[in-house]
């Protein structure tokens, strides 16, 4: 990932030169993580670029701002044609796009008030989180010793900065341990999700993923997977996953937008499976990767042509 040469990005209402997306060290958002983020994807598709589900995207974007009772103040219509005019002006057609709303420069109290909600747009170039080789051959992950932040502790539905330290302290250790990404276990000492990816374990045909109930975030790209994976004739049950079942399942993989569909190898040195990507977790990726490139109608109202989104916030 790199910031060289972006030359956009859209802050507090306004396009601005990439260099100038600055904020004051005081700022809320620094000292506490008060704000909540989306990540969201646009793929190059035979029709120009596209924005992947971004509806829903925009919809947990909002809630993720009520549930920390943050007013963003903006529309989802603002915020789309921000997007297209940013994807437009940086010349992109791949790249990830990361909308954050946080308590800016006033005041240092906790309780936020006096303090403004700023709204800001990036988009970068984002290849594949987990690596080419990853979506292609699997990645190997562990289950680390921190506890996933449990849901009565904040609102794991929620897309909240300050939420993602657990995640940080999770993938340091995977890292540090030599594997590619952590396992978060749950409070409840069922498996909760990756540091930035939800968790799906296939068995006898049967794919299999948790739930709000886990202390998971309720991913996107989870939700695509679960419809593709209906759409193809499979069974799919939602509910607790304990670690026994990802270690004896036949096939794994984590699900999120910037790491989209990636297999798991190994887990803690247990080879899962054969050791490889297995046959449903392709058959999976293969569709959704049509699906985001628009070469699968049934699909084809998952995706928001940049083109149109520009065109309409134009009036033209
Ligand atoms: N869990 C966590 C903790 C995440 O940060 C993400 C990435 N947003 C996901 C799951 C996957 O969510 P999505 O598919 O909506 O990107």
């Amino acid at each position: 990932m790199s910031f060289d040469g972006i030359k956009y990005l859209w802050m507090n209402g306004e396009i601005k030169p990439w260099a100038e997306g600055m904020l004051h060290v005081a700022s809320h958002a620094l000292h506490y993580g008060s704000g909540v983020f989306e990540g969201i994807r646009c793929y190059d598709t035979d029709d120009g670029p596209a924005i992947f589900r971004l509806a829903p995207h925009l919809a947990r974007f909002y809630a993720s701002a009520e549930l920390y009772q943050m007013h963003i103040p903006y529309t989802p219509a603002e915020l789309e044609a921000a997007m297209g005019e940013l994807i437009t002006g940086n010349g992109f057609t791949d790249c990830y796009i990361r909308p954050i709303a946080y308590y800016g420069y006033g005041s240092l109290g906790l309780h936020p008030r006096n303090t403004p909600v700023e709204v800001a747009i990036l988009t970068w170039k984002w290849g594949a989180y987990l690596g080419e080789e990853g979506l292609k051959k699997g990645v190997r992950v562990t289950f680390v010793s921190w506890t996933k932040l449990h849901q009565t502790m904040m609102p794991t539905t929620a897309k909240g900065c300050g939420q993602y330290l657990n995640s940080i302290l999770a993938v340091r250790e995977a890292f540090a341990n030599g594997y590619d990404e952590a396992i978060l276990i749950n409070r409840d000492g069922y498996l909760s999700e990756g540091s930035g990816e939800n968790l799906f374990i296939i068995k006898d045909g049967v794919i299999r993923t948790n739930d709000e109930h886990s202390s998971i975030l309720l991913g996107i790209t989870r939700d695509t997977v679960i419809q593709i994976a209906r759409d193809l004739g499979y069974r799919v049950e939602i509910g607790w996953l304990r670690k026994e079942d990802l270690l004896t399942s036949d096939e794994a993989f984590f699900t999120g937008t910037a790491a989209e569909i990636t297999p798991i190898r190994e887990v803690d040195q247990k080879i899962i499976g054969a050791g490889e990507r297995g046959p449903i977790t392709t058959e999976i990726q293969n569709v959704f990767f049509a699906a985001v490139r628009g070469r699968e109608a049934r699909y084809r109202h998952w995706l928001s042509p940049v083109a149109q989104t520009v065109a309409s916030s134009r009036g033209g």
